[in-house]
């Protein structure tokens, strides 16, 4: 283990915190890396002004004004509110080499970017669960 996350992980919400806290869905989400079913985040048609964070830990991870729809079925961001915010790992579970993003405070599971968010400035979607994330709006 790195020092980063020797850190990090001092900050973080321990596993049990988040048994306790989170629901069953939130929780296979988060900490067992599952996929919520698409078109069923209830944060997918969310266009308001603000913020969202990691409902595992309360790090903010994007900013409403690069949500775009992808189509996709999952909330959709062309960028990260700050890179630190994230880490990003290969992720080979299902064939095709998939980058899954993780939050870098708690590394809990939020979701996958993919190259492809075509006509947005950074060409990148970041594919996140509904359940991973908590919308504040301001
Ligand atoms: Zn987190």
């Amino acid at each position: 283990m790195t020092n980063e996350r020797a850190a990090s992980a001092a900050t973080a919400p321990t596993d049990d915190e988040l048994r306790e806290r989170l629901t069953a869905a939130e929780y296979a989400v988060l900490r067992e890396a599952a996929t919520e079913r698409a078109w069923s985040g209830e944060l997918l048609d969310e266009d308001r002004a603000g913020l969202y964070a990691c409902k595992a830990c309360g790090n903010d991870l994007f900013v409403s004004g690069t949500k775009f729809d992808s189509g996709c079925g999952w909330p959709s961001f062309f960028d990260v509110i700050d890179e630190s915010a994230v880490r990003l790992l290969p992720d080979l579970s299902l064939g095709d080499e998939r980058t899954e993003v993780r939050c870098a405070r708690c590394d809990s599971h939020l979701g996958h970017v993919f190259p492809d968010g075509f006509g947005t400035p950074t060409g990148d979607r970041y594919c996140m669960n509904s359940l991973a994330l908590d919308f504040e709006a301001r």
